[in-house]
């Protein structure tokens, strides 16, 4: 990389035709994951980044190249571009809203979102966590309580904004009420086979070496890419103002009731005066989902408090197969499908896969022909799936038993010491579920024989799931532009 690119000032100028095919190389191969090379993949490399015609430059003169382009400024896309901007690269982030925004989201910050966040980043806490009551559709309540924080709480449009400034402060540009409607990596608007373009609402093309796909469950980007959809969900959210006689009674603790719908949940997050209480279940049950909220709500005494939003919105896991990247795109975050499936916790997964896809990006900015910017968004791809990959597929296992047995998770978690000290590792980020199913032989033989149990009473094992509503939703046809919010 030359040393004008660690400068933040602005966009380079493009190069002339042929120039990239002669610039020095790139300082890829000095990076730590080092995958084989790849041959197969470097043709299907090469189609992808087919060589723009001679001659393609604009009458008006060179246009701008960004290094990295990131669409969508939540705590992926604010991630990716902190990442890239720390590492010297030019830098653009474009979010359709305008910040702060809201989203749907309960604001739950468990140990390892803590641990993914710039340095210097002070959490805008609204709560801290100490307490847990578990119900079973509003049943056998039980509160268990730890002496040492266990997550925090935070407000999403604080949050967020907050990542962004970081992102600003690092060097990334930021430009508010910019929606991307496709990027394309062949075709006119498309210079030269270095660069991407990414084509704007009002029709502006901005061209990036590489571009970041964070923009959320309906991603455009994550459709660009082919990302694969193995399980959707409907969360259903209200922002409920309490008196101070009700924000006392939660102050420090969170209820989490497993639902009467397969897979289930509701939560109660207390920040302050105000209780962020929500539902969620497989796509497809909206009436259910729906009245499951109502009930919950009412049944926790709720319903005379009138909320400031009532809002909704739709969670998406990827498939083990779904693919991270395809030619100079990469995607993270809920773009990317990267969500725990069975708490469908996704911030921390949107932090970290984000600030992965910012330094493989800058790798991917830096590559000068096809086959050296496959293998660096196969990096990439390689550490989402050694990392978060695993810990979803746990994820997965848990979910399934999770929706078969509500009752002995519930039994178990309350019950058993050694489970609830593992809940709270977690949360902390002390451990992970992965890890302890790889290095607890008890943790590990306990999953194995709840996989076995679910053999043999539902007959379907967790890999091979009956027809729910989940597998029918997850299948079902989706456009492009399937509604974000519903
Ligand atoms: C009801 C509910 C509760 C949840 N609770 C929790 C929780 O407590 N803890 C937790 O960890 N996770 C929770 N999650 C999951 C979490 O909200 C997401 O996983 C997380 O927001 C993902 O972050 P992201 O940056 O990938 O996407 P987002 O936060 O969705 O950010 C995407 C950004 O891209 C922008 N954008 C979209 N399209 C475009 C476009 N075309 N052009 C430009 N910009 C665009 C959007 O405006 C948005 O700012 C919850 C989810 C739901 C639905």
């Amino acid at each position: 990389m030359s040393s004008e690119h660690a400068e933040n000032a602005g966009p380079e100028h493009i190069e002339p035709e042929g120039a990239a095919a002669e610039a020095p190389g790139s300082a890829a191969g000095s990076t730590g994951a080092e995958p084989a090379a790849l041959p197969a993949d470097a043709a299907d490399a090469a189609s992808d980044e087919a060589p723009a015609p001679a001659g393609d430059e604009p009458a008006d003169g060179p246009a701008e190249v960004w290094d990295v382009v990131v669409v969508g400024a939540g705590p992926a896309g604010a991630s990716a571009a902190y990442a890239a901007a720390v590492a010297g690269r030019r830098v653009l982030l474009l979010e359709k809203s305008e910040l702060p925004r809201y989203k749907t989201c309960g604001g739950g910050i468990i140990g390892p979102s803590r641990d993914t966040l710039p340095p210097g980043f002070e959490l805008p806490l609204q709560d801290r966590v100490h307490a847990v009551t578990f119900s079973l559709d509003g049943r056998f309540a039980r509160t268990r309580r730890s002496r040492r924080m266990l997550f925090g709480l935070i407000n999403r449009p604080e949050f967020d904004a907050q990542l962004v400034e970081h992102a600003q402060k690092a060097g990334a540009e930021l430009r508010t009420g910019a929606t991307v409607t496709r990027v394309e990596q062949h075709g006119p608007a498309v210079p030269d086979r270095r660069t991407v373009a990414v084509v704007l609402a009002d029709g502006e093309t901005v061209l990036a070496r590489a571009v970041v796909g964070a923009d959320g469950s309906a991603s455009r980007i994550g459709a660009h890419v082919g990302v694969k959809l193995g399980q959707v969900d409907l969360g259903l959210e209200a922002e409920i103002p309490v008196p101070p006689s009700v924000a006392e009674d939660w102050k420090g603790r969170v209820l989490i009731d497993w639902g009467p719908m397969p897979g289930s949940y509701g939560w109660v997050f207390p920040k302050g005066d105000t209780l962020t209480v929500g539902v969620i279940s497989a796509r497809g049950e909206g009436a259910a989902t729906k009245r499951y909220m109502e009930d919950f709500v009412a049944r926790l005494g709720l319903a005379g408090f009138e909320p400031t939003i009532s809002s909704g919105h739709l969670t998406r896991c990827r498939t083990d197969d779904s693919p991270l990247s395809r030619g100079r795109v990469l995607v993270c975050g809920d773009a990317a499908g990267l969500l725990e499936p069975w708490t469908r916790e996704g911030i921390s997964y949107a932090l970290r896969s984000g600030r992965l896809a910012g330094e493989w990006a800058v790798r991917v900015a830096e590559s000068n022909d096809a086959v050296d910017a496959r293998r660096q968004a196969l990096n990439y791809a390689f550490a989402i799936k050694a990392g978060l990959g695993v810990e979803m597929a746990v994820g997965r296992r848990m979910l399934a038993i999770f929706e078969r047995r509500p009752g002995l998770l519930h039994a178990t978690i309350t019950g058993l010491r050694p489970a609830w000290n593992a809940f709270a590792d977690i949360t902390r980020g002390s451990a992970t579920l992965g890890g302890m199913v790889r290095s607890n032989g008890m943790a590990r033989r306990a999953l194995e024989l709840l996989d076995k149990r679910m053999d043999t009473s539902s007959g379907v094992g967790p890999a091979g799931r009956g027809v729910s509503a989940r597998d029918r939703a997850a299948s079902e046809p989706e456009g492009e532009q399937a509604p974000e919010e519903v």
